[in-house]
């Protein structure tokens, strides 16, 4: 023993040895469960704890080995237990950045889980026994689905951005608006992105009003494209101008020079067949004479994260000719996803029943009011005392920066308590099984059912669970 304080060397002898630990029941069961290796592994990074412990203060942290092994078994839970888990948004936000966006429809998940559990024909020509191409099947699919002549794709929106430009306009000037020059969830960056690129950023016009012709001044021998950038997530009231698509892509045209759109989202549908607000569409902006439209897998497409560029065949190809493409392709697993999402777009009269985005964008308030009527006595039993429970009203919106200005007329399930904080609600709310994921506002806890797709699942967690308790 290094100490001579004699109290401590009293408590090493208290400390357990490795051997006499790994005989206690509860650990041969961890043994069983987890493998041998962990559990001797934190049982040792505990041990020594436990001796610097007592060097430090000549205090033990778990007096005659009581605590040892319950924190032993908690450490090995903390462990094995997955940090990334299924969460409940009713944040009422449906495309939530920080909850994964869309979901997935079934039929997306019974594809990845085929492709990543065996072999699959990912580059291999079926027909003629040779390579094939990776996303040959969502290229034809994409072009059917916008009329668009040729397809690429990336990582995500980001990487279609950063794609297009550094094949388009490496070493030169891209033009863009002022009014456009967007910042998305703090690390897309529109300036950033073109310099990242290889490109220059050029300005064009002021915040408010741009017009074509200030892009006709623009151009020099240095321009290598003009880009559009949809102002996803904010919008410019007031005394404002932008060109119209079909004046820049004339103006695009005659100078040669590719032009291009990032829409962000992008739906493939148009969104207002279910009276929801208009969101720009990449056939639209091919048929307003654009050489190349990006916009997300996982936005309103609904799909699994991605980046698409449609566009002509010229223009495309030149993308695909990048071989930066390689470091910003798919993988097996999203590929089938995609593929299978898309599939559903063959059947736009029955999407909103097959796809989760579009299903929960489209859900009426009358059926989320019903939702909230059969939760209110569950939810009111897991606040106990401490709160009372009510429906209200309320406004969704899209999320992902579509339609930013733009809200759904909702349902949900207001807290309020005079006991309890709004952050020790929301806080209870996360600390459940399958975390809830609700939203202050003006002195209440609000949870939004519209995005709520597992109900029985959200209420049978709150039957099972001990009511709320005081903070
Ligand atoms: C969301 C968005 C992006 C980034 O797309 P990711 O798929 O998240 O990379 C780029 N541009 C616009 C206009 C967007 O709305």
């Amino acid at each position: 023993m290094r100490s001579t304080n004699n109290n401590s060397s009293l408590a090493y002898r208290d400390i357990p040895s490795v051997d006499l630990v790994m005989r206690e029941p509860a650990v041969k069961a961890a043994v069983v469960t987890h493998g041998r290796h962990v559990v001797v592994q934190e049982l040792r990074a505990l041990l020594a704890r436990q001796r610097s412990a007592i060097e430090q203060s000549a205090e033990p942290l778990y007096p005659s080995g009581g605590g040892l092994v319950e924190a032993l078994l908690n450490r090995l839970d903390s462990i094995h237990r997955l940090s990334i888990r299924r969460v409940f948004n009713l944040t009422g936000t449906v495309l939530h950045t920080n909850l994964g966006r869309a979901t997935l429809p079934v039929q997306a998940i019974e594809a990845v889980a085929q492709v990543l559990a065996a072999p699959s024909n990912l580059e291999y020509d079926l027909d003629r026994g040779v390579r094939g191409e990776r996303d040959a099947a969502i290229i034809s699919l994409l072009c059917r689905l916008t009329g668009a002549e040729a397809a690429v794709l990336a990582n995500n929106n980001a990487a279609a951005v950063l794609l297009a430009l550094h094949s388009l306009a490496r070493g030169k000037e891209v033009l863009v608006s002022r009014g456009e020059l967007v910042e998305i969830g703090g690390s897309f960056r529109l300036p950033e992105i073109i310099e990242a690129a290889g490109c220059t950023l050029r300005e064009v016009g002021t915040t408010n009003r741009t017009h074509w012709q200030d892009f006709e001044r623009a151009i020099t021998m240095q321009t290598a494209a003009i880009l559009k950038v949809h102002t996803s997530n904010y919008a410019i009231s007031g005394f404002v101008a932008t060109p119209r698509e079909s004046d820049l892509a004339h103006l695009a045209r005659a100078r040669n020079l590719p032009f291009v759109i990032d829409l962000g989202s992008g739906s493939l549908l148009n969104l207002t067949r279910w009276g929801l607000p208009n969101e720009p569409t990449p056939m639209q902006a091919l048929r307003a004479g654009a050489d190349l439209v990006t916009f997300s897998g996982d936005k309103l497409l609904g799909g699994p994260q991605a980046g698409i560029a449609v566009g002509t065949q010229a223009v495309v190809e030149r993308l695909r000719r990048n071989p930066m493409r390689r470091a910003l392709r798919l993988d097996k697993g999203r590929i089938a996803a995609m593929e299978a999402v898309l599939r559903l777009y063959l059947d736009p009269d029955r999407i909103a029943e097959h796809l989760p985005t579009i299903r929960a964008l489209t859900r009426s308030v009358d059926d989320i009011e019903t939702a909230a009527k059969r939760m209110l006595p569950v939810m009111q039993r897991y606040v106990g005392e401490l709160a009372s429970v009510q429906i209200a009203g309320c406004a969704s919106q899209v999320g992902s920066g579509s339609l930013p200005v733009d809200r759904l007329p909702s349902a949900a399930l207001r807290i309020e308590s005079k006991v309890c904080t709004d952050e020790d609600i929301l806080k209870a709310l996360r600390a459940l099984p399958i975390p809830v994921i609700a939203r202050a506002h003006k002195g209440a806890v609000w949870m939004d059912l519209r995005a709520l797709d597992d109900e029985a699942a959200f209420v049978d967690q709150l039957r099972l669970v001990a009511p709320m308790s005081p903070a």
